[in-house]
């Protein structure tokens, strides 16, 4: 069924904060394989940001994804390439997408993966509710 799939404007409650835990080089095509090999529909992040801060696109806004567990109705996920190390070009690209996304999705709450009830994940190794606030995200 195609319907339930997709993801609507006014659903998008979360925007969701990952990250990749994989190789420092990787791309949005290298996660893109991973998770194929997981029999995902291909990636399951709606866009990716290389170590080097170039923001890659994985699903279609449109697009349900396949990155917090109870919750990809109703969320876009985004991945930081890395186990926690981000730099400085990874924060700023960050920003920037969240700045543009609150003001296509005003009524989304950004938050960690980690700070989902039903985790026991520790992703993305930092505190996601202290840096927007710190970075005025709103
Ligand atoms: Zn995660």
């Amino acid at each position: 069924m195609i319907e339930n799939k997709v993801l609507l404007k006014d659903q998008i409650k979360y925007i969701v904060i990952h990250c990749s835990d994989t190789n420092e080089n990787d791309t949005a095509e290298d996660i893109h394989k991973l998770h194929l090999s997981f029999g995902w529909e291909g990636i399951g992040y709606h866009k990716v940001i290389k170590k080097n801060g170039d923001l890659e696109n994985g699903r279609p806004e449109f697009w349900r994804g396949a990155h917090v567990y109870g919750h990809n109705h109703e969320s876009l996920g985004i991945c930081l390439i890395g186990k926690g190390n981000f730099n400085k070009k990874q924060f700023n690209a960050l920003k920037k997408l969240l700045i543009l996304w609150k003001k296509k999705y005003p009524l989304a709450t950004i938050i960690g993966h980690k700070d989902f009830k039903n985790t026991k994940k520790t992703c993305p190794n930092f505190d996601v509710f202290s840096w927007v606030k710190e970075n005025n995200i709103i």
